[in-house]
């Protein structure tokens, strides 16, 4: 084999996150892999070298790892989006925001105007009730739109939806109303609001939104692009059925596996349709052990409750604010434990959809049985998003080993909600405890859990750092991280929470040529963590190649 050219990259600061040599000046890259990281007389030894000036000008950082995301953030733009937020799309514009009802029903008309077939259903996501005060967004909203045509929108959390009456009556709704998450209203005629995966499957326009926003290789190299523009060199996709089918798994690989394709991904297969456990389990074992590095298996997903905007995260006391009831679990504690169990045994590694602090406890005392019976050092079990985590829990986490991966993101996007409509303000202030579990020892990460919030990891350290809400209140003062501990979480971390911190996560020698391109030292912003948003994302270098942000996406659309 002939050794690829050895290349320097000078900048203007090089930000490695790894204590022993915290900045330089320059990069040598070999191939795919950090050859050294120095001052430029340093590297000038390692000759013969070229020298590429194309980042002088700019801070260089080990590329963002998002351990927690899904590629369907690549696929959502095939339908219409009626977010409260902006949101920025592969190719770098922005989707506009619906602010009200009324401007949700003329985006939704807009959309409905351009359906040639009338039996064609139109299908929007994005939708959060909770932004908006009085009578909840309903059918009887959505028929503004269409009397005819069924509608569905799904709701940001993607654990809910709304539907109008034409979608209502297609798939007869109304003779489910025993169903658990079908709302009613005062007669016990279904409102058209559907909570969680039982009462989802009962409307077709839930599967056909889930083949609208089918990830196909567009879909993929669009995820790749929205990677790219924030600086993000590994991403996970982290609930798919896809590494069980022989198909799927081929068009994986070709799409990351190109060198065109601008991020690494962490695939998890989500377990509960994968049975059986113990075949799902030894094929994933296969696929972990496939030479090639852009596209990794071995993680497995598990969700365990639902959403806390939409009441359906479990709680423990003192509960939802008003008395409310509590939330639904979306895997039955057997076979919860019966997965966890089987591919835990196998080596593999579990990440866990844990939003409320009932959910987190769950976790601790399925984890506590199972290492009793088959002890697995380093495995790194995450929690993930982790919100209502509470003290006690992390101490318990720390204790067996496990990590927490943290829903930073929704500090602003529900933090002033859950202080004034769910949780209520105490225990808002805490949620999302990054600050606890680091004093806990933890090893944590921060995720945007894209396409639930924008994938962007500066901005999730930021609002980690800030943990402000768009009223301008700071949601919980003393679990404000340091802008260093959230950059830390947001690359080591996350790297660390995959169990790929060997290849990535810091700036060292041997290690992937995986960096973030900025414009400016996110570390000037350390006083006032605010300013992060200020910093922008020239693009990534992923194994040595190097990706503009904001290009048009090649074979995305
Ligand atoms: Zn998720």
């Amino acid at each position: 084999m002939v050794a690829a050219d050895l290349v320097v990259y000078p900048a203007r600061l090089v930000r490695t996150m790894d204590p022993a040599r915290p900045t330089a000046q320059a990069i040598a890259v070999r191939g795919d892999r950090i050859r050294a990281v120095g001052s430029l007389d340093e590297l000038a030894s390692y000759s013969p070298a070229r020298i590429d000036r194309r980042y002088e000008d700019s801070v260089l950082l080990p590329g963002f790892v998002e351990a927690h995301s899904h590629a369907s953030a690549g696929a959502m733009w095939r339908a219409t989006y009626v977010g409260y937020f902006p949101r920025p799309q592969p190719d770098g514009r922005q989707s506009a925001a619906c602010r009200t009802v009324d401007e949700i029903v003329a985006e939704l008309a807009r959309a409905e105007a351009t359906l040639r077939d009338p039996a064609e259903p139109l299908i929007a996501w994005g939708l959060d009730p909770l932004y908006f005060t009085g009578a909840r967004l309903d059918a009887q909203v959505l028929d503004r739109v269409s009397r005819t045509r069924p509608i569905i929108v799904m709701h940001a959390s993607l654990h809910m939806a709304t539907v109008n009456s034409a979608a209502i009556a297609l798939d007869r709704i109304n003779q489910h109303t025993g169903t658990a998450g079908v709302i009613t209203d005062a007669a016990g005629r279904p409102t058209g609001e559907l909570q969680e995966l039982r009462a989802l499957a009962l409307t077709s326009l839930y599967r056909a939104f889930g083949q609208r926003t089918t990830i196909d290789a567009g879909a993929i190299r669009s995820f790749g692009a929205l990677a790219r523009n924030v600086g993000a060199t590994t991403v996970t996709d982290l609930a798919s059925v896809d590494p069980m089918d022989d198909a799927a798994v081929a068009m994986w690989t070709s799409v990351v596996g190109d060198p065109s394709f601008p991020a690494r991904i962490h695939q998890f297969l989500y377990a509960p349709y994968a049975r059986p456990f113990p075949e799902a389990a030894a094929r994933l074992v296969a696929l972990r052990a496939r030479p090639g590095t852009k596209l990794r298996y071995g993680g497995v997903k598990l969700i365990l409750d639902g959403s806390i905007q939409g009441f359906t995260a479990r709680l423990q006391e003192p509960g939802y604010l008003g008395g409310r009831a509590n939330g639904i679990w979306n895997i039955d504690p057997q076979t919860y434990e019966e997965a966890f169990r089987t591919f835990h045994e196998a080596g593999l590694q579990i990440h866990v959809h844990c939003n409320g602090d009932e959910a987190s406890e769950l976790f601790i005392t399925t984890l506590a049985r199972v290492l009793v019976d088959a002890p697995q050092p380093g495995h790194r079990h995450t929690v993930t998003h982790s919100q209502m985590t509470t003290p006690a829990q992390y101490r318990r986490l720390a204790e067996l080993g496990a990590g927490a991966n943290i829903f930073s993101n929704h500090l602003w996007y529900w933090g002033d909600q859950h202080a004034e409509r769910t949780v209520g303000i105490d225990r808002a202030s805490r949620m999302d405890a990054a600050a606890t579990a680091l004093r806990c020892g933890l090893e944590i990460s921060l995720h945007s859990d894209a396409p639930v919030t924008p994938l962007s990891p500066l901005l999730t350290a930021m609002y980690a750092a800030t943990r402000r809400t768009p009223s301008g209140r700071v949601l919980g003062e003393t679990e404000r991280i340091s802008l260093d501990g959230a950059l830390r979480a947001v690359t080591l971390g996350g790297a660390y929470l995959l169990r790929a911190d060997a290849e990535i996560g810091s700036l060292e020698a041997g290690k992937m040529a995986d960096l973030a391109v900025l414009d400016t030292d996110p570390y000037e912003m350390a006083t006032d963590p605010e300013r992060l948003a200020e910093v922008t994302v020239r693009g990534s270098m992923v194994g040595g190649v190097d990706f503009p942000a904001g290009q048009p996406v090649p074979g995305g659309w």
